[in-house]
């Protein structure tokens, strides 16, 4: 269905004959009559924002033009969380592995390495586990845009489930490469899942998991090389992109496919806005199909970077739209929710260790 819609909006952009008087008449009309200077490429038509800059984009929001926001983020909104980029230099993910022994350092996210040895990646992800870590002002940011029906949906290239611990709802989020929230038996007659609990007592009692129903090996839901992508994937980015009017980009590099891809999807009265540290996502000279994002050609009217670390670029956004207050107060709730739970917790898993060592298996 979304395909024929998009088959009626490209047809509508030509006029569907150029023969009819009527057609012709109106859009002579609508040219005449209409307050924009029509550029020569027609531009005027597609342009939401009076200056396009961070004040025009400021503007544009406080008068209610943007409904439905979707967000789209990699690991840059999480380092501040202290989680280590997989690709920064030093002290990138890969460069610590060497202690694993792996043959290659990818070999620790494939599946077939997985299933012949899959301590490396159970070790690595004991050092990683999302619970230790606390969300980013931008988490809470996101959070922020749900809470006010702002946020059509999140998708994010990390596992660290730190939106899940901001308080981001399931059915707004899109995890691309999947997440530590739940875990699936690997066996294909089983599948058996597996609750973030279960999976955490295993991995902090390095005991390898396997299937209580037939002893395979459980396996988190992140995304493994050569491993589909999850179905939400597939199946939301095409009305979410088409519906969005405005599409925040933060804190990725947008150089893996196919999740850079989808700032190609969104209409074209859609405005950008890119929060990193470098621009990305300029559509390399290969892909001449893509336009990519456009901030410094004379064309542009829609894409605007806030150059710099994500946290900065969130704050003066919120700052500029005069939430700040709102802000502070929903990280001070939530942050007082998730130190109450996290002692909880912490409290259970020093019980349970106990009844364990009693048990004498540990
Ligand atoms: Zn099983």
């Amino acid at each position: 269905m979304s395909s024929d819609e998009s088959g009626d909006e490209s047809t509508r952009k030509n006029p569907e004959s150029p023969e009819d008087p009527v057609e012709k008449i109106s859009q002579s009309l609508e040219q005449k009559l209409s307050l924009d200077d029509t550029d020569p490429d027609g531009q005027s038509n597609v342009k939401v924002l009076e200056t396009v800059d961070l004040k025009g984009l400021i503007k544009h929001w406080k008068n209610g033009g943007f409904k439905k926001i979707v967000t789209m983020v990699g690991a840059g909104i999480s380092t501040s969380a202290g989680i280590p980029d997989f690709r920064s230099k030093g002290t990138g993910l890969y460069n610590n592995l060497q202690k694993y022994k792996l043959p290659y350092p990818t070999a620790i996210f494939e599946v077939s390495f997985f299933i012949g040895n899959p301590k490396p990646f159970f070790s690595l992800a004991k050092e990683l586990y999302p619970g230790r870590f606390k969300p980013t002002p931008c988490h809470y940011f996101i959070k922020l845009l749900n809470e006010k029906k702002l946020l059509l949906r999140h998708y994010t290239q990390n596992i660290d489930t730190l939106e899940r611990i901001a308080g981001v709802p399931d059915e707004k989020l899109v995890e691309a490469h999947g997440t530590f929230y739940t875990s699936h038996c690997i066996a294909r007659k089983c599948k058996q899942e597996y609750s973030k609990e279960w999976m955490k007592e295993k991995i902090f009692k390095d005991v390898v998991p396997k299937c209580d129903k037939c002893n395979t090996l459980v396996k988190p839901d992140i995304v493994f090389f050569g491993e589909s992508l999850p179905e939400k994937f597939y199946t939301l980015p095409p009305e979410d992109f088409k519906e969005c009017d405005l599409l925040i980009i933060m804190g990725t590099s947008l150089e893996v496919q196919p999740f850079a891809s989808l700032i190609h999807l969104v209409n074209e009265k859609c405005v950008r806005l890119l929060i990193n540290r470098e621009i990305v996502g300029k559509a390399p000279d290969a892909y001449l199909d893509y336009d990519g994002l456009n901030f410094d050609s004379p064309t542009n009217y829609r894409d605007i970077a806030l150059l710099g670390d994500c946290d900065d670029g969130v704050k003066t956004l919120i700052s500029e739209l005069g939430l700040t207050d709102e802000f502070e107060k929903l990280v001070n709730e939530q942050s007082e929710q998730l130190s109450n739970e996290q002692s909880t917790s912490e409290k259970v898993t020093d019980e349970s260790a106990k009844k364990h060592s009693h048990d004498g298996k540990l």
